[in-house]
């Protein structure tokens, strides 16, 4: 426990009587940190903490890597901007050495505060003066990490673009057009686009393939062990929430994932209905927070690597390009891909203002356009409000007599505040026209029978999904649609007990999410089961203990 003369030492306490002091001292907790040992995660709830004894390191995470951006000695205060602002803290703290700290809650502190105010008018003064540094800290960033040069409708230099993004590596883009190109570029500028520059390293990677940019950038590409007690297959939602639960548990965790991290949600400018942010999260950010707390708890990452083969006798688990894992128990969570919309020639402009999914990167290129959604549920209905704010105008352009039955009233009663978004409706795209990049399309009215050329600068395509699972052995299971049949609806089962609801056909091989046969494709479903998918691991690891003798 916290001494009166421990608090007395702390400079902002050293007035207070010892009465107060006495009364502190019962309400502040006493911690005590190993060296490495976070005491304040980014994010955390207010709190007030003094350092007692050791040091602590402020903590800042750039390009998902954590950086040390300041600290705190014996004496100094911790927490005056969140406790003073009412806000979460927006760096980490973590023990450099053997420390001891005195945490007050943030409601013991206003209790204290309303006896003492001289108190907290010392903390608000110290928040001001912290907020100065904190600036200093913002202002002074590490450079981007990377360099890319590459036009704006070049796909490939679109899709170097997001996997960047969504693997969070700070970069600069420049276009080849751009006056200053070739003084940013520094040397003439290549025929061949894009090209990607990694700042440390001084490599200058023409149409870079992503597996070799995440090697250099010091993503992990490879396992490091051949065996896990989880292998999870897909970093959506529902993958990155089995790994936090699995590290989080203490298991041996690995997530395998084809592109980046983030899976559809990453393509979701903005989600509505996820517990816990009320003015809505965007996908892309939803996903960075996953990533940061599944490699925070230990889970380790694959990226830019596909399961393309799992054995259902030996768990072993087979990656593109030779690597075989084994695991324990393997963890399903590969999600669904777009269903392409069945256009001559559409495929050429994919990338070129045609795109699945509206990720927030995409607004940039919608400036000031007249842009098209197609589609009558709620993600055409969030792309429209997202890119209204962005594009000229928007129009929803859809096969049914309105939207009421397939989007909800939220989204529909938002878009009508919306003067630049109308709807279309028996209309569907049938071609699409451009060289460089989308330039028009041609919308034919189902109920006339007539055909309109329309003018557009982006064409974005939200008319569902499908499971992608040929490539599962037949021993797992399937519906008729690909989805993977789990718990009750598996429909042969070869051991005594049942198998646990997220099971599938065959013992220890678990699907959640969005492959998993089941109505509800949801955020909040794809974390909830891939985190219960981890209950029934633990059940299982221990069905398989030897019973013990009597
Ligand atoms: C534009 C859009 C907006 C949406 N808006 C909302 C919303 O507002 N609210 C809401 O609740 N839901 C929303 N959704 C639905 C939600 O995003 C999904 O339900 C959720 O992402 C499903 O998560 P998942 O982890 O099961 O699958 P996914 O998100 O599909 O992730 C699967 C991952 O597995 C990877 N993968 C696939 N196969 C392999 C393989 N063989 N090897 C390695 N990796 C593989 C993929 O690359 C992908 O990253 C939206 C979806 C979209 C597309």
């Amino acid at each position: 426990m916290v001494t009166a003369d421990e608090i007395r030492s702390v400079a902002i306490f050293s007035d207070l009587s010892d009465s107060e002091c006495a009364r502190l001292a019962r309400a502040a907790a006493d911690i005590r940190l190993q060296e490495g040992e976070y005491a304040i995660h980014a994010g955390d709830e207010r709190a007030l903490y003094a350092v007692l004894e050791g040091r602590l390191e402020t903590i800042g995470v750039t390009d998902g890597i954590p950086r040390v951006v300041g600290g705190r000695a014996v004496g100094d205060l911790v927490g005056e901007v969140p406790i003073a602002l009412g806000t979460p803290f927006p760096l980490g703290f973590r023990a450099a050495e053997p420390t001891r700290l005195l945490r007050l809650g943030a409601q013991d502190y206003h209790a204290l505060v309303a006896t003492v105010p001289a108190i907290g008018v010392k903390v608000g003064a110290l928040a001001r003066e912290r907020i100065g540094g904190l600036q200093g800290i913002t202002a002074d960033r590490p450079p981007p990490r990377a360099l890319v040069l590459g036009d704006r409708w070049d796909p490939a230099c679109a899709q170097l673009r997001r996997f960047l993004d969504r693997n969070e590596i700070t970069f600069t883009w420049i276009t080849p057009d751009l006056p200053e190109a070739i003084e940013h570029f520094g040397e003439p500028l290549p025929d061949e686009l894009p090209v990607l520059r990694i700042v440390d390293g001084h490599w200058t990677l023409p149409r870079p393939e992503h597996r070799r940019v995440a090697e250099l950038l010091g993503l992990t590409t490879r396992p490091r062990a051949p065996e896990y007690d989880a292998v999870i297959v897909g970093a959506g939602p529902a993958g990155l929430a089995a790994a936090v639960y699995g590290a989080s548990e203490g298991l041996r965790t690995i997530v395998v994932e084809r592109e980046a991290p983030g899976g559809q949600a990453g393509t979701s400018s903005r989600i509505e209905n996820y517990l816990g942010f009320p003015s809505g999260v965007s996908g892309d950010e939803l996903a960075s927070r996953a990533l940061q707390q599944a490699r925070r708890l230990g889970a380790e990452i694959l990226v830019t690597r596909s399961v393309s083969g799992i054995d259902p006798s030996t768990h072993q688990v087979h990656l593109d390009g030779g690597d075989v894992l084994t695991g324990q128990t393997i963890i399903l969570a590969c999600g669904v891909s777009w269903r392409q919309l069945p256009i001559e020639g559409f495929d050429r402009l994919i990338g070129k203002g045609v795109a699945y999914g509206a990720a927030r990167s995409e607004a940039s290129n919608v400036h000031g356009l007249d842009i098209h959604i197609v589609g009558a549920g709620n993600s055409a209905g969030q792309a429209a409000l997202f890119f209204a704010t962005h594009a000229r105008s928007v129009t929803i352009l859809c096969r049914g007599e309105g939207i009421e039955k397939s989007m909800s009233r939220y989204l529909i009663d938002q878009l009508a505040t919306r003067d630049n978004v109308h709807a279309e409706f028996r209309t569907e795209v049938t071609a699409v026209y451009g060289e460089e990049s989308l330039e028009a399309l041609d919308a034919r009215n189902n109920a006339t029978g007539e055909t309109t050329r329309l003018d557009s600068g982006g064409l974005f395509i939200f008319i569902g999904a499908d499971a992608e699972t040929g490539w599962l052995p037949s021993e797992i299971a399937l519906d008729r649609g690909g989805y993977v049949l789990t718990g009750p609806d598996v429909p042969q089962w070869e051991l005594d007990r049942d198998p646990y609801l997220l099971e599938t056909s065959v013992p220890g091989i678990f699907a959640c999410g969005d492959v998993r046969f089941s109505p509800v494709k949801r955020v909040a479903a794809a974390v909830g089961e891939g985190s219960m998918a981890i209950a029934f691991v633990h059940q299982y690891l221990r069905s398989l203990e030897p019973e013990p003798v009597r």
